[in-house]
């Protein structure tokens, strides 16, 4: 197939100074969990998303000095000839496939709380560490000659971005780096000609991208990120006068707005292109041309800011992480096979815990080196054999769908009518519409596949799967939410918990609507009982969230949820309670007890929920073992469980687990690959 004309623009080459991008697809930095200790890992991931079509790939943040350190985040590295050596990786790679490969020059100030290097990081002034390490330091504030060393830095790294192969070298101008804290009138309080007015506060970016443009000058060209107030009436940082200063000074203006839980904002709070009337009324105030993200997931949206002119190239990170293939099948007219990210930020969580990122959509993210493994392509089956896979959740799903890429006879049957599993339920939570995606593109992708039979409303039980004589068998039976409290906190369960008003979190999900005066115990810390919060408030209950743990929500930081979740709550009216595990149950009453000191407490409620671990559902797979000698006198080759019914996880984990079952199924088995540094 080719592509619909109307999508022309988006595939326009377009000048950036001295370099020519293939067309507006363009891979801005992303933290990827890699950076500089997983060089091999980091090429070959940005090296299949160059072979998606994207023209411009680049790295995350890449230090320039031992003094700009955020251990334990991963970060890129290019502070000597070996860092040159394995970023060449990155850039043969791209090269490779045609695209221009860009490097984020980044040094952070008192955001690097430097824990590894053990330097002092530099800044506008002294500043306490960021909030979300929280490390007891502070930067150091510069001197005059502290600022021509830093200027030497970028001179010294840029240099080494031109031997490593980079066509594009960027300036970072904000983020609460450095470079964006001089600007801040908050932060620069300075006396010196770096302080004060605004022509003042950007005199250092500005020098800066002088300094940069002087080294690469010809050879690559040369980008700045800077962050615009979402609203521009209202700036108190002064940023678009600052930008006034510096407008027609880069080759490329990557532009993003300056509050991070709007940027970065997952689904269930910031939709598709929220932050593009900011970034179009900036367009005004530059010829030069501008890239910005904005969490575009299809390319009808990315056609809309090329022909509204609010911006001349497509930035992406999530889209291309979960759609490395994008503009790829946008070109061959495959839209239908386009895997849209659900903004659910299970990439940044693993990068904010210092591992290789993974994405909930694409099993493959991350795994392109040390598994091989390439999110178009896959080993055709081994032989002409048959597969039955039980349970249609996320598991099952990709499992069949990965089954029935390799040319396996594929069954897939599913006990309830509706295919999806727990996709269907959280999908219906408050703002969680985009996690149907998880479903609807594998249905998608299963319903073109002939040699894939799906029996809906089918719940088989051990006498039925032997009667199939199937070859291989993928149990994908899910798991279901305990209602006794046990979890992290417990491991009895409390009592009262089977009282008639203490509400099973499964009944929610299935439909029950929550009345009156409601505890929710959240002893899950992600987004469940915050959702169920939210829902049970909107259906007019007062609602109260207790959870054992210090704050609520606790995983959702790693996902940078938590902010926009504690406001939507605050906003909402719903109280809460930490530090209180749960013992009790009875009518009218939550019996609670305080965490540290043991004290008992008490809530009035006409309903508890409680939402601790969950019971992997993994009774017919135990009846399969049990007659593993009769399955095998059928034919039986292989038997595995996999997803939640092997071990509860979260959503990503569940794709990843059936992923996995398929791409091994008649395959050696192996161990990853481990990138090292090899001395
Ligand atoms: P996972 O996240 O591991 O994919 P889910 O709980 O989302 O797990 O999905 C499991 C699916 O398996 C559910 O849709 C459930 O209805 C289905 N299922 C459970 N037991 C059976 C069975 N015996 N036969 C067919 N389908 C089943
Ligand atoms: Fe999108 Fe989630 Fe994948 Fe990140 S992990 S790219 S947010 S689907």
């Amino acid at each position: 197939m080719t592509r619909d004309s109307r999508y022309d623009p988006l595939f326009e080459p377009i000048q950036l100074g001295p370099v020519t991008a293939p067309n507006r697809f363009y891979q801005v930095p992303h933290c990827s969990g890699m950076g500089y200790h997983r060089p091999q890992m980091m090429a070959a991931m940005r090296g299949v998303k160059a072979e998606g079509g994207w023209g411009v790939v680049c790295t995350e943040y890449c230090s320039i000095h031992a003094s700009s350190d955020e251990t334990p985040y991963p970060s890129a590295s290019l502070r000597d000839a070996d860092d040159v050596s394995n970023l060449r990786l990155m850039t043969d790679a791209v090269h490779a496939e045609g695209a221009l490969a860009g490097v984020e020059l980044w040094y952070g100030g008192f955001t690097s709380a430097n824990l590894y290097s053990r330097e002092v990081a530099m800044d506008v002034a002294s500043l306490a560490n960021e909030a979300k390490l929280g490390v007891p330091v502070q930067s150091q504030a510069m001197t005059l000659d502290d600022i021509q060393a830093f200027r030497q830095m970028h001179c010294d790294a840029a240099k080494r971005a031109l031997d490593a192969g980079f066509d594009i070298v960027y300036v970072y101008g904000n983020h609460y780096y450095l470079l964006h804290n001089f600007l801040n009138p908050c932060f620069n309080q300075r006396d010196d000609e770096y302080g004060g007015v605004a022509e003042n506060r950007v005199r250092l970016l500005r020098e800066v991208i002088e300094d940069v443009r002087a080294i690469v000058a010809g050879r690559a060209a040369v980008a700045v990120r800077y962050s615009i107030p979402p609203n521009f009436a209202d700036d108190p940082q002064g940023l678009i006068e600052c930008f006034g200063y510096i407008s027609e000074l880069p080759d490329l203006w990557d532009i993003t707005v300056n509050d991070y839980h709007l940027e970065m904002g997952s689904s269930r709070f910031v939709k598709e292109a929220a932050n593009q009337t900011a970034i179009a009324a900036l367009k005004a105030l530059t010829s030069k041309p501008i890239v910005s993200v904005g969490r575009f997931t299809s390319p009808d949206t990315m056609l809309n800011q090329i022909s509204a002119g609010t911006q001349d190239m497509i930035g992406a990170a999530r889209p291309s992480i979960a759609e490395p293939f994008l503009p790829r099948k946008s070109t061959e007219g495959r839209l239908e096979d386009i895997r849209e990210c659900i903004g659910c930020n299970v990439c940044y969580a693993h990068n904010s815990l210092g591992v290789p990122i993974r994405c909930t959509q694409n099993p493959t993210m991350g795994e392109e080196w040390r598994r091989g493994w390439h999110p178009e392509r896959i080993e055709a089956r081994h032989a002409d054999q048959s597969v039955l896979v039980v349970g249609a959740g996320p598991a099952g799903l990709e499992a069949a769908c990965a089954l029935g890429q390799r040319g396996y006879r594929v069954i897939l049957a599913e006990a309830e009518q509706e295919l999806g599993g727990r996709i269907n339920q959280e999908s219906r939570l408050p703002g969680m519409a985009e996690y149907a995606r998880v479903r609807d593109w594998r249905l998608g992708q299963l319903g073109r596949m002939e040699n894939v039979d799906i029996y809906p409303e089918n719940r088989l039980d051990a006498d039925a799967i032997i009667g199939l004589e199937s070859q291989h068998i993928v149990i994908a039976t899910g798991a279901s939410w305990r209602s006794d409290g046990v979890g992290r906190w417990r491991n009895t369960a409390f009592t009262g918990c089977d009282h008639a008003d203490v509400v099973g979190v499964e009944q929610i999900l299935r439909g029950r609507i929550p009345e009156g005066r409601v505890v929710i115990y959240d002893d899950d810390h992600y987004y469940l009982g915050t959702s169920v919060a939210l829902l049970a408030r909107a259906n007019g209950c007062h609602v109260t969230l207790v959870t054992p743990a210090e704050s609520l929500a606790g995983w959702s930081h790693f996902t940078d949820e938590h902010g926009p979740t504690m406001q939507a709550l605050v906003e909402a009216g719903i109280e809460w309670v930490t530090a209180r595990s749960l013992i009790g149950f009875e009518p009218g009453r939550v019996l609670l007890q305080c965490v540290f000191s043991g004290k008992p407490s008490q809530l009035e409620a006409d309903q508890l929920i409680p939402i601790s671990a969950r019971i992997a559902d993994d009774a017919l797979w135990l009846a399969l073992e049990g007659r593993r000698s009769e399955l095998e006198q059928q034919g039986l080759l292989s038997l595995q469980r996999v997803g939640d019914c092997r071990a509860p996880g979260i959503i990503a984990a569940a794709v990843y687990a059936g992923h996995k079952a398929a791409r091994e199924l008649g395959c050696q088995q192996s161990e990853f690959k481990r990138d090292r540094v090899v001395v």
